[in-house]
């Protein structure tokens, strides 16, 4: 299919969407590590992780793809290597078009001038000459004042990198505001978006890209509609807390790699936040990676703490890192001294642990993932997965 005809189509299934009918998943879970172990398998070459992260790096310095039809992408891990995906032109289109149909009216794609904030660029970031891409690898300073010139209309970007960005000179000289501010690759804690619509002069709406595909748009009320009309979604709800779930989704239309009940690793915060006529399923937030809820260990076994939670006691801060070493080990790093009421607040919030030391909040490499909360230990191998998840189940 002709590309431009299967973006509008794609732009217009995403303005009237359509939940995919129900069906009763069956058959094994896969998680990250097992695609990582057997990524041939799972896409459509038979290449191996490696392979396919070399191909992507050999990919973003030519410019070409060194396997026609498939364009090889990096995408921002939160430690470690990056993650790779594959995808193929038509799902490009299918891709730009949703993007383009969930967050954007007919009207304002006529006039559309998008900046784009991102780690890695790929050719999915490419996908028109409307989009203007800026990588993150450098400093808000160096990429600031070329974005001010553009003035775009639509920004999207990290929250952390549109923090920066109202922070530099260029933009406090230049100041623009777009219609449309999508914040993406991090989560969103409601006083950065407070921060944020202070700034640009609307308010951040959350857009849920990850390597495996997007997943949930975001709406103006602050709510997350998930794409149920492109990914099936099922959830392993916490057991202590079934407002929480990790997401295992099945993306049926993907055919340069496939998903089919593979369960991320993020935590959804479940619920209903805005009042939208949406017939996609409704959730909160996304509250972050898997591997940085924290974790406090009482009576011989350990209790997840959730991020936005311990924030509450801490939002007032300016900034902060909060940085698990081990149970009952705690840094919090702040800009300045944090008032006594606010430590008093965190230690209820972390249930009393036998340690939380102070330190300055230190500065990261530009194209870092912000992660606010960090958990540097996993007792006992993935005990979070094994022993406080319920099985999948429709969300
Ligand atoms: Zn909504």
């Amino acid at each position: 299919m002709n590309s431009k005809l299967a973006i509008a189509r794609a732009y217009i299934a995403a303005r009237f969407p359509r939940p995919l009918p129900e069906t009763v998943m069956a058959g094994p879970v896969c998680d990250e590590a097992e695609m990582a172990a057997n990524f041939g398998q799972y896409n459509a070459l038979g290449v191996g992780l490696e392979e396919a992260r070399r191909l992507a790096r050999e990919e973003l310095e030519t410019g070409i793809s060194p396997r026609a039809g498939y364009s090889f992408g990096l995408s921002t891990g939160t430690t470690g290597e990056p993650g790779v995906f594959i995808t193929t032109q038509a799902e490009r289109d299918r891709w730009l078009g949703t993007i383009l149909g969930k967050f954007l009216a007919p009207g304002q794609l006529l006039t559309l001038n998008a900046a784009l904030l991102l780690k890695h660029n790929s050719r999915l970031y490419e996908a028109s000459r409307f989009v203007h891409f800026f990588g993150l690898t450098q400093t808000a300073a160096h990429w600031a004042p070329r974005l001010c010139d553009l003035a775009p209309n639509v920004l999207i970007g990290p929250p952390s990198a549109l923090l920066a960005l109202a922070e530099t000179a260029a933009y406090q000289r230049r100041p623009f505001q777009p219609h449309t501010l999508l914040s993406a690759a991090e989560p969103l804690f409601p006083q950065d978006r407070e921060r944020l619509r202070r700034v640009f002069g609307t308010s951040p709406v959350n857009l849920y890209q990850a390597k495996e595909g997007f997943l949930a748009a975001g709406c103006r009320h602050g709510g997350l509609h998930w794409n149920g009309d492109l990914v099936r979604l099922e959830g392993m709800r916490f057991k202590s807390r079934p407002d929480r779930a990790v997401p295992v989704i099945t993306d049926a239309a993907r055919t340069s790699q496939r998903f089919e009940r593979y369960r991320m690793d993020d935590v959804l915060v479940l619920g209903e936040a805005c009042p939208c006529q949406t017939p996609l399923r409704k959730f909160t937030a996304v509250e972050g990676r898997l591997q940085d809820i924290l974790l406090d260990h009482s009576g011989g076994m350990y209790h997840p703490l959730f991020p936005l939670d311990i924030n509450e006691a801490l939002r007032t801060l300016r900034d902060y890192t909060l940085v698990q070493h081990d149970a009952g080990h705690f840094t919090l790093e702040t800009v300045a001294t944090p008032p006594a009421g606010v430590l008093q607040e965190l230690n209820k919030a972390l249930r009393n642990p036998a340690r939380i030391d102070l330190a300055p909040l230190r500065g990261e490499a530009p194209g870092t993932k912000r992660r606010r909360f960090q958990r540097l230990f996993d007792p006992r191998n993935e005990i979070i997965r094994e022993e406080m998840l319920l099985p999948p189940e429709p969300l």
